[in-house]
């Protein structure tokens, strides 16, 4: 998939409606808010409104964002998510701007596999329980809403080498489809180091999930989170701050993985963003040079 890198969108304001108010037409002669990020599927879009003390409130389809005292906020789209969205910002005159967007939809790779045995692809009824226990652990570390802006930050890759697993893509099982891929893979021998991608604070670790084995997360404000998962090991506490390119884990084949790997995933709340769109494309030496053990 060809990724084009940041795109800038300046919203000029035009008056569209007014709350409680007479009609007016009025045209406001400024910027009010810029957008960044890539309209797609699987994409986030960091906004900055120009003047933070004349917006009262941003709402993506009727979501409420919270907006920073400088301006920022955040939202995305997942992977299945609709072509027509609506960003409105409601200024402190409550005059209105409305933002319609349209986004683009992807093609995500499926792959149809038959005759699986029916024990590979049903989980013991123990394991069931276990299952939904971390599911709703992960959940909660997702439903953080700090007020932190980690996220406005450029993202780096939290290990480079091979990717062998991409966003979206999608296993059918003996004609029955299978839960989608999120992560971005990227192949490392175990114990390679892993570095944060943005500032953060560690808001989950678990030594061994069912699915995903060694599983860290790191929250990056406003919604916006990291999840690093088949870890060997996390190195890092839950509620420890880190920055950028700090070592936080290393790399295993822990839980339901194939082989050792780094799967990253990309979160705003529930939705699920690619973290490709948020990165931009691997620098070109990690494709080569492996990491080292
Ligand atoms: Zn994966």
């Amino acid at each position: 998939m060809k990724i084009k890198r940041v795109l800038t969108t300046v919203l000029t304001a035009v008056s569209i409606a007014v709350l409680g108010m007479a009609i007016s037409s009025e045209i406001l002669a400024k910027e009010a808010v810029s957008l960044r990020g890539e309209y797609v599927q699987g994409g986030l879009i960091i906004g900055q409104a120009a003047d933070v003390k004349e917006v009262k409130k941003v709402m993506f389809d009727s979501r409420q964002l919270k907006l920073s005292e400088e301006g920022d906020f955040a939202f995305g789209f997942g992977r299945d998510a609709a072509e027509a969205h609506e960003l409105v910002i409601l200024l402190e005159d409550d005059s209105r701007i409305v933002k319609k967007i349209e986004i683009t939809k992807r093609e995500y790779r499926i792959q149809k596999i038959e005759g699986i045995s029916k024990k590979v692809m049903n989980p013991s009824k123990s394991n069931l329980e276990r299952i939904r226990a971390e599911n709703a652990s992960v959940k909660k570390a997702r439903q953080t809403d700090d007020a932190r802006t980690d996220f406005t930050q450029d993202f780096k890759w939290p290990l480079l080498g091979e990717i062998t697993g991409v966003y979206g893509s999608q296993r059918v099982f003996n004609g029955v489809p299978k839960r989608p891929h999120y992560g971005v893979d990227v192949a490392a021998p175990v114990g390679t180091q892993i570095v944060s991608p943005a500032d953060g604070v560690v808001t989950l670790y678990h030594p061994n999930m069912f699915y995903s084995g060694g599983t860290l997360i790191l929250d990056h404000g406003h919604g916006i989170s990291s999840t690093f998962i088949h870890l060997k090991r996390g190195l890092v506490k839950v509620g420890q701050h880190v920055k950028q390119g700090e070592i936080i884990a290393e790399t295993g084949a822990s839980g339901r993985a194939t082989g050792p790997h780094l799967d990253w995933r990309m979160n705003w709340f529930n939705v699920r963003l690619d973290p490709v769109l948020v990165v931009g494309t691997m620098p070109s030496a990690g494709k080569k040079k492996r990491p080292l053990n």
